[in-house]
């Protein structure tokens, strides 16, 4: 596809759209929208930030019109080249758009504009009893938005499911400018194909959504919790599979850290264990059920014999522990120049074989001198997140960083039938592998459906499933 340049008489007409402060065009600002949190870098010819969807559906009007790459960008934490203008081109940069609009507690909804920080509204939603449970760990900085396009989870998506079970409508505007409104205010709709669902997860490749609906979810009263060290990942693996398949009550949450990430994180947090492979397991609900669920989890979790087991003695040391657990990535930044987090999911059943063969991977790459291999994640739905910590300014470890991207897909969690991301999208960092997990024919589909949407193809080009 060929796009043409943005001249002076397109930013002009942007400048009109949103006014002249809201388009950037200086060369050090552009840079600040050059990059997500993976090691791709481009940048974009302008950034315009929009406030409402009618100034969005004008620039998309504009952009088609001209056949102008569109990137929307929320937060632009994203952990796979998603929002990265990697044709140049338009960054629409949707953080202006950041209102709470309306908290209905009585149908247990909420109406909010796309660029709301997640923490920012379940600090809201929490004043009224109620939060949105997909807690990413970059919850104090992702937007909804960015949240609803990469059906961005957390730790307790095992439970609560993740940002795709709680939206019930989109605001859209289409690449072609169109303002859409996807799905229903009420709880249950049927009537005809699911947009919205189609939209969840599409990466900014379909429509720049403007205004989202979401579930309300009550707090609940309690939560209980422990955490588990092994020996070995096996054992940690293990302990979660027994939690999984012999209880009957789901987990809030059953997080997993391997030793290095352990070590690092708990060097980040001041807290002081024996190192290992870490477990941690945590119930919420109505005080004595938690406790009672925490109590039957423990003794599951003993059997595969840890070298260290502790129950949280009060919500403060909770507190610490999670916080350790959402510091992964940012602790085990402080190991080397360069983080590349992963995200792959299998079947619970699979996860002591596939958490096992990633621990080997840097042996495997004869790296183990430049490379440090974090591995953490949502152990209870699956999903881990294998953090390669290099260098990435040598370009003989970027070498050896991809080819430890297809070990980990190609050699280990393909074949294990498993998925290349549970919740951080495709974008650039997977793109290779989608033909091999999903086959031809599915991709031709997935294509098809990005060509009706967007039929000059302006609307975040070059990434994920539409190509
Ligand atoms: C430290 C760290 C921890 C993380 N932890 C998690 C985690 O636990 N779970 C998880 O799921 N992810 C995690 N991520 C990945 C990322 O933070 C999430 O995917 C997040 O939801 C992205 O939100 P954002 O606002 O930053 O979106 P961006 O990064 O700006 O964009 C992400 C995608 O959404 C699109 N987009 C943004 N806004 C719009 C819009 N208005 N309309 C249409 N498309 C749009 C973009 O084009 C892009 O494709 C983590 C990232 C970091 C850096």
């Amino acid at each position: 596809m060929k796009y043409n340049p943005v001249t002076p008489k397109i930013i002009s007409e942007l400048e009109n759209i949103v006014g002249l402060k809201n388009v950037i065009t200086r060369p050090e600002e552009l840079y600040v929208y050059s990059r997500d949190s993976t090691i791709f870098e481009h940048s974009p010819d302008v950034v315009v930030i929009p406030k409402t969807a009618e100034q969005v559906s004008e620039i998309l009007k504009l952009a088609n019109r001209e056949k102008i790459p569109v990137v929307p960008r929320g937060a632009g934490t994203s952990a796979s080249g998603s929002p990265i203008p990697i044709m140049g081109g338009i960054v629409l940069d949707m953080s202006r758009n950041d209102k709470i609009l309306e908290i209905d507690s009585h149908n247990l909804t909420v109406e909010v504009e796309s660029g709301v920080v997640c923490d920012l509204l379940n600090e809201e939603l929490a004043k009224h009893g109620f939060f949105f449970p997909p807690d990413p760990a970059s919850s104090p900085a992702c937007t909804i938005a960015g949240m609803v396009a990469n059906n961005s989870a957390g730790n307790m998506a095992m439970k609560y499911g993740t940002t795709r079970d709680h939206v019930l409508w989109l605001e859209v505007v289409l690449p072609t400018g169109e303002i859409i409104q996807t799905g229903s205010t009420t709880i249950k709709s049927v009537s005809q194909f699911d947009l919205t669902r189609l939209m969840v997860g599409s990466e900014g490749q379909l429509g720049v959504i403007t205004k989202v609906g979401l579930k309300l979810t009550p707090l609940p009263e309690h939560h209980a919790t422990a955490f588990f060290i092994f020996k070995t990942v096996e054992d940690a693996a293990k302990a979660a599979v027994r939690v999984r398949s012999t209880m009957t009550t789901i987990p809030c949450m059953l997080e997993f850290l391997n030793e290095t990430t352990t070590r690092a994180a708990f060097d980040y947090a001041g807290l002081e264990y024996p190192v290992g492979y870490t477990i941690i397991l945590d119930f919420d609900g109505a005080k004595d059920t938690a406790e009672a669920d925490l109590e039957a989890g423990f003794k599951l979790c003993e059997k595969e014999n840890p070298i260290y087991k502790e129950k949280a003695k009060d919500a403060a040391h909770r507190t610490q522990l999670l916080t350790a657990r959402k510091a992964a990535l940012p602790a085990l930044a402080r190991l080397r120049p360069t983080t590349c987090m992963e995200d792959c999911t299998v079947q619970i059943t699979k996860l002591p074989q596939a958490a096992k063969a990633i621990e080997e991977i840097p042996a495997r790459l004869g790296a183990e001198d430049f490379m440090d291999l974090g591995n953490f994640g949502h152990i209870g739905d699956g999903n881990m997140h294998p953090t390669f910590c290099f260098d990435e300014r040598i370009e003989e470890q970027r070498d050896v960083f991809f080819k430890g991207m297809d070990i980990l897909y190609e050699d280990i969690i393909l074949p294990l039938g498993g998925s290349v991301t549970g919740e951080h999208g495709i974008g650039l960092i997977r793109a290779k592998y989608i033909d091999r997990e999903h086959g031809d024919a599915s991709v031709k589909i997935m294509r098809g459906i990005k060509k009706l949407f967007d039929p000059n193809m302006i609307l975040n080009p070059g990434k994920g499933k539409g190509g």
